[in-house]
């Protein structure tokens, strides 16, 4: 038998969920299947457990595309603050964990269970552990196999999300199908993701994980005033997942380890000041004590007063503490990346309702697009807006 819905959503993650909702309260048989045995566990998994919902500072300049223009209408169409109020309709408290990020107080689960709720209310259909195969155009609409079960739809979603953290359920699915029908997809990598060290610095920096201070983090285009995290591996933290989003192989990564100081202007003046104060102690007071030590080692510096710095040695060590430069190994891979970079090009896809070009029966939406944000709820806020612009036009 042959199971007929006006919309199919394959992906019952953030933008898929989002953009059923939307079609379903607009009197649409919308159906959502998903391989996964629950439905958005990246969003149960997102911000350590509490999901980091949205960015109220959400501007299209977050974001990463080869076409920097077409997230503009959907993010400007549904907000952040749209989107804040649906989290308080459902009575869930959030809080605003840095500048702008928010957080839900007690548990990620409630946005997920959210959404659940809202596709009930809607009537729409939610479908798991039910893989997806034979996607096929038919006439004006598309067909498909899911599970056992034929299925036809006047449109077909696809709302697969990236490929980081296979154990989650991400899949090249969405890429699959994109190439199947004559899109372009472009390079994909991950990023919002640690780096990891060569064997030299491992042990070096190994003895001082879990330790994490702010710092300025340069990589490409990129800068960030963000913590670092040392982890046995290697370097995490805010600053760290936010510079890998502008790294390839090869490239560096430069760290101010001493953001919004001067050592050229405070070490002159210590020297004059304070002769006998040691470099040691002034690093001790100015960093972590035991990164302090281990930057001593790794420098080969010896302790030594002021008073007897050259300007040479001061311009040395300023470079050293504000332009620290080192080039990762690599980074921790699609196994903890956060999000992935690239994916279907957006050139040939309507920013306005996400419809292919030439195919309008077919949408594709949220990660599995060539649109990535920056770390800070911006891509969940991305999943939300290219949901409902979707769920709005289908
Ligand atoms: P997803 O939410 O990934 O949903 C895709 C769905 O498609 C999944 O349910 C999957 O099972 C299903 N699927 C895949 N392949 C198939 C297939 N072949 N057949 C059927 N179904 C399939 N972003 C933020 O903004 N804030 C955060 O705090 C945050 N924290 C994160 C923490 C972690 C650990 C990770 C991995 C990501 C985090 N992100 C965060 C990023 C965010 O989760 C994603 O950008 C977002 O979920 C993308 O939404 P999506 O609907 O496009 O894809």
């Amino acid at each position: 038998v042959m199971k007929t819905y006006d919309v199919v959503i394959v992906g019952a993650g953030a933008a898929g969920l989002m953009c059923a909702l939307t079609a379903g309260y607009r009197g649409l048989r919308v159906r959502v299947v998903d391989h996964a045995n629950k439905a958005g566990k990246k969003i149960l998994m997102s911000g350590g457990g509490r999901c980091n919902f949205t960015n109220l500072a959400t501007r299209p300049a977050h974001f990463f595309s080869r076409n920097p223009h077409f997230a503009i209408s959907a993010l400007k169409r549904y907000t952040p603050q749209h989107f804040v109020e649906l989290v308080e309709r459902h009575a869930i408290d959030y809080v605003e964990k840095a500048p702008g990020q928010l957080f839900c107080a007690q548990s990620a689960k409630e946005i997920a269970a959210m959404l659940l709720t809202e596709c009930e209310w809607a009537g729409v259909e939610v479908s798991l552990s039910t893989p997806v195969t034979e996607v096929e155009r038919c006439g004006e609409g598309m067909r498909l196999r899911a599970g056992g079960e034929r299925i036809e739809a006047g449109a077909l979603v696809i709302a697969t999300g990236g490929l980081s953290i296979p154990t989650l359920g991400a899949t090249g699915f969405g890429y699959e199908v994109a190439r199947n029908f004559d899109l372009e997809v472009t390079e994909t990598r991950a990023a919002l993701v640690p780096f990891t060290v060569t064997s030299q610095w491992k042990s070096t920096l190994g003895e001082l994980a879990g330790l994490s201070c702010p710092v300025t983090a340069r990589c490409g285009d990129g800068r960030y005033d963000e913590p670092l995290l040392f982890t046995h591996r290697g370097l995490s933290g805010p600053a760290m997942l936010q510079a890998s989003s502008h790294w390839q192989a090869g490239m560096p990564v430069e760290i101010d380890w001493l953001p919004g100081r001067s050592i050229p202007d405070e070490w002159s003046h210590s020297r004059a000041q304070h002769p006998k104060r040691r470099l040691a102690a002034w690093l001790g007071d100015a960093l972590p004590r035991r990164l302090a030590q281990s930057m001593m080692e790794w420098q080969g510096w010896s302790d030594r007063p002021f008073g007897e710095l050259s300007n040479r040695d001061i311009e040395a060590f300023a470079q050293a503490l504000h332009r620290w430069t080192f080039k990762p190994a690599g980074t921790e891979g699609w196994r903890t990346a956060e999000v992935t970079l690239g994916g279907v090009d957006t050139a040939a896809i309507s920013s306005k309702t996400f419809a292919v070009n030439d195919l309008p029966q077919l949408y594709f939406i949220g990660e599995v697009l060539d649109v990535t944000g920056e770390l800070g709820g911006f891509n969940f806020q991305w999943a939300w807006a290219s949901g409902v612009a979707c769920g709005q036009a289908v």
